[in-house]
């Protein structure tokens, strides 16, 4: 069965029609996992009875645990409509938002999201958030709206009110497409009942259906509803043969979803900012198998046996065991890919050779990460994934036992690779590493990992926030000078306008090397001039660099050694080297020696970091901290309990949702009182509450704390009183 179930994937592998990429998105328990499962079974790959039990895609053993998705892991199955065979690559994204990470690098790689949102609950705050990561990435949504049989069964709705409950979610899954969809898409991609784009079902009795499918097969809403009331025990058995989950859904997936060709004409020149008229330009767009291979890596899994196993799409070329890469990054390092394969749930299955458009897994090239490119030239590599929200949260993590220090190390390294939103400083001389996350269960589900599946035993310290260094006014121009005194760098720093800082945080981390009218769109909008923004040449941090001298002959040949020491300051300031953000530094002016011996990195580094800092103390500097907009629900009765419970811990209630039965709360909280939370709230609400985290901002620190925290962060650090 499985070796057929290859053949008949090997033989569309190559043609684009026939092929749809997508990934599955959702609030936690909303049903995407109950979904996926299905999908499979569908298509032959489990049995019918174990879809839902099985959780083929839940493999790491926290997530079975845990009963969550924490990691994308893909698989490539085959769906027939009208006579046709389809490739569907689908890709299993998380759906717990510390771990979003997973879902922006996922997204990467496929063409359209199944949105899917619970009957009962409605949307819910990761619904808006995934479904954000995945417009940015231009990613086409559909909707599926699971779990009718409970509005049936539990909440008893007619056929009218259950119109009306779908109508509802709906509308709010299209406000939100509207508000993050690209400018082109936000009408073009709204979901509709009676285009199919949206789909209704239970994924765990295994029925779906959708307008177009009622109305082909003579289906009503009536006899959704009379299947669970007049007779329960048929209801799965009759509803599942007239309409099978995985057939309605996955019809909707094939006529709505583009193929890899459509999708790359219009994402590739977003994603990838290279000449769109070279050989590899043109073959990213046609998704041409005879172009240069080019594969973005979006996830890295390491394997005892085979090494480092790297997930990723193919956007051009073919790939085949033996092929020379080059990773396109520091010195382009050149492998050999040893094998090619494709996913089949936790399974490999490896192939000869694979075409353009697909999501594979290779072996062979090393210290790769989620989001480098890997490519048969060198070329442009594809833009940086930014990652929703950002590593807020450090432990210092050491080996228990002295001789495992040398494989900590090691895991260490390979856990980053694993996940790349963690932060991770490797210090080999103290034993003392740092680990960042996003917030404290981010940070212990990879410490779980690294006892349990690394076999490590670590000591981890208390959790401690990463705080930004920013300034609140204007500095004056400020005169950075290099130690042999020849060369002379003139700069300012300000604040950015609460405008463009909500556009610069979401752009990627970047040096500007030529004209790029997405990123002067973007900072356009945020308030700047065509012109200034035609001279930002870095983006770091949420941090601009403008480079603004005129008529500097020399300029040319420093400009790179000047920006990295604006990415150097930009992730260490002067206060307490915390990262720097919601700034922008203009290099105004000038001097350089005729001499390039005298303009080394020896004498512009030095100059340019001093100069930088400097003008931040000037310029009225101060801690901002994160913060994390959260939303609590609980019964009605325990309202009082979690205002006090967010009040205790600096919180802000934002807003209150009530009815007789129960309270919603979005609040506010800065991340360094969240630690232990988990714990308050459940004594808060006798364990009958949850909460989520919906965003993530950073707000200046109180007046009263910045100089304790201050004091605090440089004695951690070891700082010297004076020392930037
Ligand atoms: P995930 O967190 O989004 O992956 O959600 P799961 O697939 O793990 O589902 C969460 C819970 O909802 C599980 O207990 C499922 O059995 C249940 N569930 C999923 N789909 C349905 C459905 O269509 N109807 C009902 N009644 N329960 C469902």
């Amino acid at each position: 069965m499985a070796k057929m179930m290859i053949e008949r994937i090997l033989e569309i592998m190559n043609q684009y029609d026939r092929i749809r990429n997508m990934g599955i998105i959702a609030h936690i328990d909303h049903g995407k996992t109950t979904l996926s499962d299905n999908l499979i079974a569908g298509a032959g790959m489990i049995s019918k009875e174990l879809a839902g039990q099985l959780c083929v895609l839940d493999f790491h053993e926290d997530e079975k645990e845990r009963g969550i998705t924490i990691d994308a892991a893909n698989v490539s199955m085959i769906h027939n409509l009208d006579g046709q065979d389809y490739l569907i690559n689908l890709i299993d994204t998380p759906g717990h938002v510390d771990f979003g990470g997973d879902v922006t690098r996922a997204m990467r790689a496929v063409d359209g999201a199944v949105v899917v949102c619970c009957a009962v609950e409605g949307t819910m705050p990761q619904t808006e958030t995934v479904l954000r990561q995945a417009l940015r990435e231009r990613v086409r949504p559909i909707l599926y709206i699971n779990k009718v049989d409970r509005l049936i069964r539990e909440v008893k709705l007619t056929p009218e009110a259950m119109q009306a409950r779908f109508m509802e979610i709906i509308k709010k899954v299209n406000q939100f497409i509207y508000r993050y969809a690209p400018e082109e898409f936000k009408e073009k991609w709204q979901v509709n009942v009676l285009d199919g784009s949206v789909v209704f079902g239970s994924a765990f009795h295994n029925w779906a259906l959708s307008v177009p499918y009622m109305q082909k097969n003579k289906i009503s809403f009536k006899d959704v509803i009379d299947a669970y009331t007049t007779n329960e025990e048929n209801a799965r058995e009759i509803l599942r043969e007239k309409a099978p989950l995985h057939v309605v859904l996955l019809n909707s997936v094939i006529k709505h979803f583009p193929n890899p060709k459509e999708a790359q004409a219009y994402r590739i020149p977003h994603l990838w900012h290279g000449d769109l008229e070279s050989e590899e330009g043109k073959a990213l767009i046609n998704a041409d198998p005879n172009g240069p291979a080019v594969f973005v890596a979006t996830k890295i899994v390491v394997d005892p046996h085979a090494g480092e196993v790297i997930t990723g799409r193919l956007f051009s070329g073919k790939l085949k065991p033996g092929m020379e890469v080059y990773l396109l990054k520091d010195n382009n390092n050149k492998f050999r890919i040893q094998q090619v394969f494709i996913s089949n749930g936790p399974k490999r299955e490896l192939v000869e050779e694979v075409d353009a458009g697909n999501i594979v897994g290779i072996t062979g090239v090393k210290d790769c990460f989620a989001g480098d490119t890997v490519a048969t030239k060198i070329m442009q590599p594809f833009e940086e994934i930014k990652h929703i929200f950002d590593p807020v949260v450090t432990k210092a993590i050491s080996a228990k036992k002295p001789g495992d220090l040398p494989k900590l190390v090691e895991v260490l390294k390979q856990v980053h690779k694993e996940d790349p939103s963690l932060k991770i400083e490797i210090n080999e001389e103290t034993g003392q590493h740092l680990i960042s996350g996003m917030g404290e269960l981010h940070l212990e589900v990879i410490e779980n990992r690294i006892r349990r599946e690394k076999n490590v035993d670590v000591v981890t310290s208390p959790p401690i926030v990463v705080y930004r260094e920013t300034v609140r006014k204007e500095s004056p121009l400020v005169e950075g000078k290099s130690p042999n005194k020849h060369n002379k760098f003139y700069i300012r720093v300000m604040p950015l306008k609460p405008e463009m800082l909500a556009i610069v945080r979401e752009l990627p981390n970047q040096r500007v090397n030529k004209f790029n009218q997405d990123l002067i769109n973007a900072l356009q909008k945020g308030g700047m001039s065509y012109e200034e923004a035609k001279k930002v040449k870095a983006i770091h941090n949420a941090n601009i660099f403008v480079e603004a001298t005129r008529g500097i002959v020399h300029i040319g040949e420093v400009i790179e050694m000047v920006i990295d020491m604006f990415e150097d300051v930009m992730k260490q300031g002067p206060l307490a080297r915390e990262p720097g953000f919601g700034m922008k530094v203009v290099l105004e002016d000038a001097i350089l020696h005729e001499d390039s011996i005298h303009r080394g990195p020896g004498q512009v580094y030095p100059a340019v970091r001093d100069a930088i800092k400097q003008a931040m103390l000037q310029a009225d500097p101060v801690l901002f901290e994160p913060v994390q907009v959260m939303q609590f629900e609980a019964p009605s009765e325990y309202m009082g309990a979690i205002t006090k419970l967010i009040n205790a811990k600096r919180g802000v209630v934002l807003n209150i949702d009530q009815d007789e039965y129960r309270a919603v709360i979005e609040a506010k909280l800065p991340v360094a009182e969240t630690f232990g939370l988990s714990a308050e709230f459940r004594s808060a609400t006798g364990g009958r509450g949850t909460f989520f985290v919906v965003d993530q901002l950073f707000e200046m620190l109180p007046f009263e704390l910045q100089q304790k925290i201050i004091k605090q962060i440089r004695d951690r650090k070891g700082l010297a009183e004076n020392q930037l």
